[in-house]
């Protein structure tokens, strides 16, 4: 096992990382900008060291920056967390060139699961479930884009195979714009991801998002978690995660777990990942992949007892899972809340002093926050601020949990989505369970 771990984020799942690193008894490292030097990991790690000045460009995703705090520390290993360099090919390849463990998958499947093209050719080839489409990239030929769409049937959606974080995508729903559509992605696309590569997807008009989560090591074992509903989401962003999805039977979850898992064995996957599927009238579309802890990953935890962040270390340092698929009974229900330093009105970011916080707790609440009484929250990254998860022995039971840790909690100075998230457990259609991923923007008359 590895003696020390260079922690390669900010935030709660610096934090949550460092943890899972504690009970392992690894050291951490912190590597921290000049503006998150009072970060709580950063002032419980055993190392710190500050990587550069406040924006991300110049810090967390200054790669021989990171890579030489490993140095300078004699540690063994990365973890990247989620975001930054976290889906970064090159770094990850930087980080093994130089020695170190880079706690993920290996550099050619980030680079595979990045391009959505090659995605795709992936799954198709392993047996998910795609969604109806060009079978790859779009050519230049008018003629033939409009047989492809005709054949998919309108709507279609024109994605950016190198497209992410919900951009690069124009949904077509008459042959008329096709074209246009067609060449407007392509240039926005060679713009923002230096790629015009794009393609084309039947529009499903109201899906789910229900994605499943896995973990397979580097001697063959690969096994499926279950999976979590992700459907309340504003502008491509999640908002409240649930394990397991509403309504979902033993048999499909286990139909969908399965093909995952042999997708991994069949790629050779390392670490913990998660495929992202859409799903409608009862059938799963394979939209992307994730090679990469996820902000939700904590209601698989609470539906399972797998501890995900040590798995992910364990399978970095070349030891086998220590769960077989059989092992993996979920019990309960888990709802996970973000919760963002915002207006609850108008999503504008509320950076600032916190000077008072109180957390909820009791049976089944759970918390995973870097922030304090008295911390700062700076305005330079993401604004999420930490994440309430509650565990009930059903739905009905989380829901209430929840309801409850929401109105215990108290964050004051900034302002919270905390409004928004209660409301949103008020809510009843939210309440029946299963609602798909346009509900909360028309809830909210986006
Ligand atoms: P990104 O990498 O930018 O997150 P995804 O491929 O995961 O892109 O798609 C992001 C979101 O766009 C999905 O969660 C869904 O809301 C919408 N979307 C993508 N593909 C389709 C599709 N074929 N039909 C309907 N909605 C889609």
């Amino acid at each position: 096992m590895f003696e020390k771990i260079v922690i390669a984020n900010r935030g709660e799942i610096a934090l949550r990382i460092q943890r899972a690193c504690r009970e392992m008894g690894i050291r951490t490292v912190a590597v921290h900008s000049e503006a998150d030097r009072t970060l709580k990991h950063v002032l419980l790690a055993d190392e710190s060291v500050c990587i550069g000045p406040a924006p991300s460009a110049h810090s967390y995703l200054n790669v021989p920056a990171v890579i030489s705090a490993a140095e300078v520390t004699d540690a063994q290993a990365i973890h990247p967390g989620y975001g930054f360099l976290s889906e970064n090919a090159d770094f990850a390849e930087q980080v093994e060139t130089s020695g170190f463990v880079f706690i993920g998958p290996s550099p050619d499947t980030i680079r595979t699961m990045g391009d959505k093209v090659a995605a795709i050719k992936a799954m198709q080839k392993a047996g998910v479930p795609c969604v109806p489409g060009s079978d790859g990239p779009l050519g230049d030929n008018p003629d033939a884009n409009l047989h492809t769409a005709r054949r998919i049937g309108y709507p279609i959606i024109i994605k950016a195979a190198g497209g992410g974080g919900g951009r690069g995508m124009r949904v077509v729903h008459t042959e008329a714009t096709l074209l246009d559509s067609i060449s407007l992605t392509r240039s926005e696309s060679r713009a923002a991801f230096g790629n015009d590569t794009v393609y084309m997807e039947k529009y499903l008009e109201n899906p789910r998002h229900i994605e499943i989560q896995v973990l397979s090591d580097t001697h063959g074992n690969a096994i499926y978690l279950g999976e979590r509903d992700c459907s309340m989401q504003r502008r491509h962003q999640k908002v409240l995660e649930e394990a397991p999805a509403p309504g979902l039977t033993e048999g499909q979850r286990r139909f969908i777990g399965e093909r995952c898992a042999q997708a991994c064995r069949d790629m050779g996957y390392r670490g913990a990942g998660t495929f992202e599927f859409l799903y409608e009238n009862g059938e799963f579309y394979f939209i992307e992949m994730n090679t990469r802890l996820q902000v939700e990953h904590p209601v698989t935890e609470m539906i399972t007892g797998v501890d995900i962040v040590r798995e992910q270390i364990r399978i970095a340092a070349g030891e086998p899972l220590s769960f077989r698929q059989e092992d993996i009974v979920l019990r309960g229900h888990a709802l996970e809340c973000r919760i963002n330093a915002e207006d609850p009105d108008n999503f504008m970011p509320s950076p600032g002093t916190i000077n008072v916080y109180h957390t909820p707790g009791g049976i089944g609440v759970r918390i995973d926050s870097h922030v304090y009484s008295g911390y700062t929250v700076p305005p330079y990254y993401d604004s999420m601020i930490g994440k309430l998860i509650t565990f009930g022995n059903s739905r009905e039971s989380a829901l209430a949990r929840m309801r409850t840790a929401l109105d215990e909690m108290v964050v004051e100075g900034i302002k919270t989505n905390i409004p928004l998230q209660q409301q949103l457990c008020e809510d009843p259609a939210f309440v029946a369970g299963g609602t798909n991923i346009h509900y909360l923007e028309k809830k909210l008359g986006l």
